[in-house]
């Protein structure tokens, strides 16, 4: 049981968070901070927390857990801000989606990375934002990536992971650098691709017209381009050196791709179409394909 958690970002993430550890009854008191005061009145008003402290340093006194689920370019304030301010130990943790900024924020603001600091990552979101998107069944059957160092003090690394636990997840640990690759992957490139592919045709002279006919595959293959831009330029420029890779690699077959369709080669066709059919259809019937996620 948590006697007092500290929400730092009650959005979607912190206020799902939030919302979960409430419904198992997991805490006994919920504390959110945030910038913007009707929000955190907001989130007052739907239940997600008790009540809220603007200053991020008031708001994590007496806290035994400190979540911080700002955007990425937010962290290293909120830990400098909130550093000398902690309970006796207290375990923090954060939800950031690029892990090897998240540790450098916290080396720069901490002075290194304190054994009571567990980075995580929840593999699960919408491309909804704000406590108002926040529901308490988002982590549920999701993974957890927790990316302890060898410092991490054990029993803190156990608290966080029983927290995620608690909300419906599955928690597993990675290395930070295999986190960032793995994620520019499966979930950076795929939002960049989103996004670059509704520009383009927003840009075009008849867009208007095109966006009149995009059918349920344009609709499918662009909804996380509606996640929020600020999230967005933060997490690719956190992990921009894996984030790169991919978009090379990705150019590559793109440019493969172009000119099977210049010089009319059916078969290379065929042969790209059906390894990513085969593929996608083995990850769907694994995973479930219709779960929204980040
Ligand atoms: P969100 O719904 O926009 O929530 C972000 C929260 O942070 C808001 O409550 C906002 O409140 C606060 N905030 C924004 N800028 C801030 C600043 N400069 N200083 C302090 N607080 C600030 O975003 P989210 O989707 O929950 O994302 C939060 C974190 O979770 C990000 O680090 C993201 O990488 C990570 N994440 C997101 C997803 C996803 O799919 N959405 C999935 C996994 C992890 P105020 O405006 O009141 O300050």
């Amino acid at each position: 049981m948590i006697e007092r958690l500290c929400i730092i970002g009650v959005g979607l993430i912190g206020g799902s968070l939030a919302r979960a550890l409430r419904a198992a009854g997991a805490c006994r008191e919920v504390v959110g901070s945030g910038r913007n005061e009707e929000s955190l009145y907001r989130a007052v008003e739907l239940g997600v927390i008790d009540r809220y402290e603007l200053d991020f340093g008031s708001a994590v006194e007496g806290a035994d857990v400190v979540v911080v689920a700002v955007p990425l370019g937010a962290m290293e304030g909120v830990f400098r801000a909130i550093g000398g301010r902690l309970a006796p130990g207290a375990v923090v943790t954060d939800v950031g989606s690029a892990k090897a900024s998240v540790l450098e924020a916290a080396r720069a603001a901490f002075g290194g990375i304190p054994p009571w600091f567990v980075p995580g990552h929840p593999i699960a979101g919408t491309e909804r934002s704000g406590v108002e998107a926040s529901f308490p069944g988002l982590f549920e059957g999701r993974r957890v990536i927790l990316t302890p160092l060898a410092q991490t003090d054990r029993a803190a690394l156990e608290c966080v992971r029983e927290l995620w636990e608690r909300s419906g997840a599955q928690v597993v640990e990675m290395a930070v650098a295999h986190h960032d690759e793995v994620l520019a992957a499966t979930s950076h490139l795929p939002h960049l691709l989103a996004y670059a592919l509704v520009d383009a045709l927003a840009r075009m002279d008849e867009s208007e017209e095109i966006f009149r006919y995009a059918a349920g595959g344009f609709r499918d293959f662009t909804r996380i381009a509606s996640s929020d831009p600020t999230m967005w330029r933060d997490i690719s420029l956190a992990n921009r050196d894996a984030i790169l890779v991919m978009l090379e690699r990705f150019g590559e077959v793109l440019g493969h791709l172009t000119r099977a369709v210049r010089e009319r080669d059916a078969d290379e066709l065929m042969k790209v179409f059906s390894r990513a059919k085969a593929a996608r259809d083995r990850y769907a019937s694994k995973d479930g394909a219709t779960r929204n996620g980040p």
